[in-house]
This record gives structure tokens, C-alpha cells and sequence, in this order.
């Protein structure tokens, strides 16, 4: 069966009330990569994490990031096992930098960016593929890219079927798993709060229907794995 192995690539720190309604303090939030390995070996990756500039630095226009020497995408695919240059396709959820930052630290990939979405932070030099509502993404029903808007206009999300549900790769439509509980727009800076809160609700219904829904920037999917998800948690999945 497909597998998905999130692979945990840096840490930023927000202000929690950038981040979440309400919210006090700061927060240091994960950075996700996921590797998505099909049973024919063939791999694609859900986001790329953080990027190094060439003088050592982590890009982030906005808030302050972390990528530890290891921790980026290229260093966790290379601890996997996998080599970086069998990657063929990032489903990129957005073009936040902490979302594309390393799609060059895998030069044979193709990404996959809705046509809503702006390029911003992203690579260009990479072979683009521009997505709508859907994307069967291996071509035999087994992985699915859909459209989640809000938090950008082009966001998109991805989910693995299985017996009973799915494991919902939800990106930043929902960056922590305590936001589908809350029924506001709780994203200070989504781009559109009403497609926000839709998007949220259809990912509601999706946790009602069984489906596994995990988060952009929350680690704590990691302690609720139910029986039967593709989600192959290891140390890569953590600091
Ligand atoms: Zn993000």
C-alpha cells in the first residue's frame, strides 16, 4: 500500500496571534516534507520544507526559521534511504517559503502548483504543472490532490485512501489539529476567510467521515495514528 513518511524539515517561530485568533505568546512551529512512496517505488513528496540560501541562511520573509545542519529535505530523503533525485513530482500545498524552500534540493521533481496560486517563493527551475479541482496523481485513483482555498487562493491538499477513509495531507487549510474544533475563521492572515472557513468545514466532515486529518504545523498528529493509516511516523518525523 502507498506509504507516507513525514519528514520533519525546520522550525519557525511565530507570533501565536500571526498564527491563531487569540492566541498568547509565541509559538515554534514544525516544518513538514512528506514522502508519499507508491507500491510501484515510484515517490513524490507533499512540500519540500525549509530552504538554505547559499550562505547558510534559512529563507523566511516573515518570521524567524530554523533548519538545523541534517534537517533539511535533501539530508531527511538521503537518512530515509531514498535518494533525492528519484523524487518526480512535489505537490506543492502553496508557494509560502516554508512550504517550497527545498523543491531544489530535488532536481528531478516536477511541481504540481494549482493555477490559483501565485509562484512567490518558488524555484524556477523546475517543470510546472498546474493543477484544478483535482489531480489523480499516480493516475490509478490511489492518491488524490484537491483544491483547499483560503488560507491562499491556490491552496491544495492531498489524501491516500485506504480501507475506511483517507490520511488527508491538509497543509496550512488547517495548521494545527485543535483548528478544526474551533468553528471561526481562526487564520488571522488567511487570504480569503469565507473559502477558509468552507475549506475547513468539507475537512470537518472529512474527520467525521473517518478520514485522518493531519495538520501543517502541529506534531501532535503524531501521537494519534489510527489503525490502518499509510503515516509511517519515525525519528525523521521529529527533532
Ligand atoms: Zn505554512
Amino acid at each position: 500500500m502507498t506509504e507516507i513518511l513525514p519528514l520533519r524539515c525546520g522550525t519557525i517561530r511565530a507570533p501565536a496571534n500571526a498564527m491563531e485568533v487569540g492566541g498568547p505568546g509565541d509559538l515554534v512551529l514544525p516544518v513538514y516534507a512528506y514522502l508519499i512512496t507508491h507500491p510501484t517505488g515510484r515517490m513524490m513528496l507533499y512540500d519540500a520544507g525549509l530552504a538554505l540560501t547559499d550562505d547558510g541562511r534559512t529563507i523566511s520573509k516573515v518570521f524567524h526559521s530554523d533548519l538545523p545542519e541534517g534537517h533539511d529535505l535533501a539530508a531527511r530523503l538521503v537518512a530515509a534511504g531514498v535518494d533525492p533525485a528519484r523524487i518526480e513530482g512535489v505537490v506543492a500545498s502553496h508557494s509560502h517559503f516554508d512550504h517550497v524552500g527545498g523543491v531544489s534540493l530535488v532536481p528531478n521533481a516536477r511541481i504540481f502548483l494549482h493555477q490559483h496560486e501565485e509562484l512567490r517563493d518558488l524555484d524556477a527551475g523546475h517543470d510546472l504543472v498546474r493543477t484544478n479541482e483535482r489531480l489523480d496523481l499516480f493516475g490509478d485513483g490511489s492518491v488524490e490532490v484537491f483544491a483547499t482555498p483560503g488560507h491562499t487562493s491556490g491552496h491544495q491538499s492531498l489524501r491516500v485512501w485506504r480501507e475506511g477513509g483517507a490520511d488527508v495531507l491538509a497543509g496550512d487549510a488547517c495548521y494545527f489539529c485543535r483548528s478544526l474544533d474551533r468553528d471561526d475563521a481562526d487564520q488571522p492572515y488567511a487570504f480569503d476567510k469565507v473559502q477558509y472557513l468552507e475549506t475547513k468545514r468539507r475537512l470537518v466532515q472529512m474527520r467525521a467521515d473517518g478520514d485522518f486529518i493531519i495538520p501543517g504545523h502541529d506534531d501532535s498528529f503524531l501521537d494519534n495514528i489510527p489503525k490502518g493509516s499509510a503515516v509511517r511516523a519515525s525519528a525523521l518525523s521529529r527533532l
